[in-house]
């Protein structure tokens, strides 16, 4: 494969070690399955790899991780970006990228939540008139802390678009009685009009634009490239 740089290069290189046992170090175990990993490749992309790894866990002195909280598909798709840079939604992508995010939040691996939010925007967009729109909503709203904007205000605004139609279905409006903090956000969205919340920032680290909610006060994180910082209201693109 011919490569136009050194980071093209590289990514194409890594992807040959997908499940490799060249250079593996560690076994990831979910559903009975296993994958061989390698703790350079977890470890520099999420914080928890790196403290499963390096920390006095069982894990670093067994050389296996065991995921038994998670879905096999969606630790697959993960491990798939850990070495691709990309993953491919199943079935019912809208609720296949919500548990994505969910498991990028997990294991906190900040460039898997900017690729799932960037995944779930072009299938809610496509996908909210389908019968799997109000359970991909409840995944959103249980699978996240509810200070975690991301996932949350994209299904709002699009709902909230959309309501005269989804306000038919008998399925939405169950989700409207039992997804408390749900319906409070729809509620908030129309009063204003809109939501100002997802703003997108022009990291000053990495040079990269990412859409989303930084949360105020505490250090947030660049969903490009993970370095945190506090002033991200600073460093808001105006259009
Ligand atoms: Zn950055």
């Amino acid at each position: 494969m011919a490569a136009s740089s050194p980071v093209a290069y590289f990514q194409a290189a890594l992807k040959e070690y997908f499940n490799s046992s060249n250079f593996s170090d560690v076994i990831i175990r979910c559903e009975g399955k296993e994958y061989k990993a390698h703790r350079l490749v977890l470890c520099a992309q999420s914080k928890w790899f790196s403290n499963a790894c390096n920390g006095d866990w069982k894990e670093a002195a067994e050389g296996t991780i065991e995921l038994p909280d998670d879905d096999l598909p969606i630790v697959e798709a993960m491990l798939n970006f850990l070495y691709h840079f990309d993953y491919q939604a199943s079935t019912s992508p809208m609720i296949f990228n919500a548990k994505v995010y969910g498991i990028a939040d997990k294991y906190n691996i900040p460039t898997l939540k900017s690729k799932a939010i960037e995944k779930s925007r072009k299938s809610v967009e496509t996908c909210w008139s389908m019968d799997d729109f109000p359970h991909a909503i409840r995944e959103i709203y249980s699978s996240t802390p509810g200070n975690d904007r991301g996932l949350r205000d994209l299904v709002v605004k699009i709902a909230c678009e959309h309501m005269e139609t989804l306000s038919e279905q008998p399925e939405f409006r169950i989700l409207l009685e039992e997804a408390y903090g749900f319906a409070a956000d729809v509620v908030l969205f129309m009063a204003k009009g809109s939501f100002e919340r997802i703003k997108t920032h022009k990291c000053p680290n990495c040079g990269k634009t990412w859409e989303g909610v930084a949360p105020s006060g505490p250090n947030y994180y660049c969903l490009r490239c993970g370095s945190y910082r506090s002033d991200w209201e600073a460093h808001v693109v105006h259009r």
